[in-house]
């Protein structure tokens, strides 16, 4: 690809990061309503970022496009008009989606709409209830505990009425239509890993991609977790042919390790790209296999549309105690791993964009590469043994039959020097791109890869 993807200042975009996390933590936001649309209008200031509307009812494969939900206020008061529970100190007070309500209930008939954390007392959970009308509240356990009998008055006022799901999409075109997408959630209330750090390290991803040319088109999703994959795939059912690979971005602010969740296929090129990354990167890491249980590449890669799609996160979801309670603060995120997690996105895309397959001009026989000044003539290589294997390993296996990434796999290098000696034996004519291995059977199959 004409400019690297990769060399970025870290620092100043973690703090970016860490900083846009901060500006959309306070907004209440749920799988509609106006906390998704000012979400992403905050994020249009940055990317080209187009919001969708698609109205209550609409039947997107086997669900419907729920009623908008809107929250102005919410509390519980005790007799002294006190608010004991309070919905403007934090919104995940209240169990998103509850129904409007007005009423004086004395404590025992409250408990019942009251959530609680008994093994973390001071943390309050995030509780919601989309798809079943009700109302409740999120307290930490201690706080329950202070609560005295008597008659509390309580007040959510919501509407929850016929509008729209909101999502947002951003389309980078690029030399080609085939596409890489990349998608994230953005439906959580005041949570920071989980939405709000894949909604940053989305958003300066785009950022930096819309400064390059690349060979792919970059499609980027703001949705709303389950139903805002479900509606786009509904609604855009043609165009999911152009994707050649695919990323959900989750979870990617907290201490823990790196963590590459495979896609269905298993065996995809990100899947494959993903691995090889973080294996030479020097840090700890986890490769999860696919299963039908975490973020949206359920939906992407559900049988009807198979994509190849991964999940990039650093701790997984449930799997830390911070996990979906008001503990997933600002503290608990560090602009360090938000720029960790952006820099091992942008190699992975890296590895995507330069992964060709070549012929060898000369196949009968090694090229006289010394005659070329190829033959420890590279300069400003830190290791011009490396370097030379690679152009070796390059000419041998570049047959039409493997990718550069096949390549780096099986010389044990890494791609982007395998990647620079393909470059350079292309310059002495000595290579010519050919569509590949996988391209050649789609043309053959008339499907898609
Ligand atoms: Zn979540």
């Amino acid at each position: 690809m004409p400019a690297e993807l990769a060399p970025i200042d870290l620092d100043k975009a973690g703090q970016e990061m860490y900083e846009l996390v901060a500006d959309l933590y306070p907004i209440c936001r749920s799988i509609t309503g106006h906390g998704v649309r000012e979400t992403l209008r905050r994020i249009q200031k940055r990317i080209p970022l187009l919001l969708r509307e698609v109205p209550t009812g609409t039947r997107v494969f086997d669900w419907t496009v729920p009623k908008e939900w809107n929250i102005r206020d919410a509390y519980v008061k005790d007799w002294r008009g006190e608010r004991v529970i309070d919905f403007q100190k934090s919104n995940l007070h209240v169990v998103s989606y509850s129904v409007p309500v007005r009423a004086r209930l004395p404590l025992d008939e409250l408990r019942g709409h009251l959530f609680t954390l008994p093994e973390q007392p001071d943390l309050v959970p995030y509780r919601t209830s989309y798809y079943r009308e009700a109302w409740g509240f999120c307290l930490a356990h201690r706080r329950l505990l202070e609560l005295a009998d008597g008659q509390y008055e309580v007040c959510v006022d919501a509407s929850l009425e016929p509008g729209h799901l909101t999502y947002g999409e951003c389309h980078l075109p690029g030399e080609t239509s085939e596409e890489v997408l990349i998608s994230c959630h953005v439906c959580h209330p005041s949570l920071c890993n989980d939405n709000l750090s894949g909604i940053a390290l989305s958003t300066l991803l785009a950022e930096r991609l819309a400064s390059r040319s690349c060979r792919y088109s970059y499609r980027f999703l703001f949705v709303p977790g389950t139903i805002g994959a479900i509606t786009w795939l509904s609604q855009n059912e043609g165009a999911v042919e152009r994707i050649r690979h695919g990323l959900v971005v989750t979870g990617v602010g907290d201490a823990g390790r790196i963590t590459y969740k495979k896609s269905r296929r298993g065996d995809a090129e990100i899947d494959r790209a993903a691995r090889h990354v973080l294996g030479r990167s020097g840090d700890d890491f986890e490769i999860r296999e696919f299963s039908p249980y975490g973020y949206d590449e359920r939906q992407f890669c559900s049988p009807g549309f198979d994509l190849p799609v991964g999940c990039l996160m650093r701790t997984p979801h449930g799997s830390y105690p911070q996990y979906h309670t008001s503990g997933d603060d600002l503290r608990f995120v560090h602009p360090s791993r938000l720029a960790d997690s952006l820099a091992k996105c942008l190699q992975i895309f890296e590895v995507l964009e330069g992964n060709r397959t070549y012929v060898s001009q000369n196949p009968k026989c090694e090229p006289q590469l010394g005659r070329r000044g190829l033959y420890r003539a590279v300069g400003g290589q830190a290791d011009p043994g490396q370097a030379e294997m690679a152009m070796l390993w390059v000419l041998n296996l570049s047959d039409g039959r493997h990718t550069l990434l096949d390549i780096a796999e099986r010389s044990a290098l890494p791609f982007s020097v395998v990647k620079r000696a393909a470059d350079i034996l292309g310059e002495h004519a000595l290579l010519r791109e050919s569509a590949g291995p996988s391209r050649a059977l789609a043309e053959r199959t008339g499907g898609r890869s």
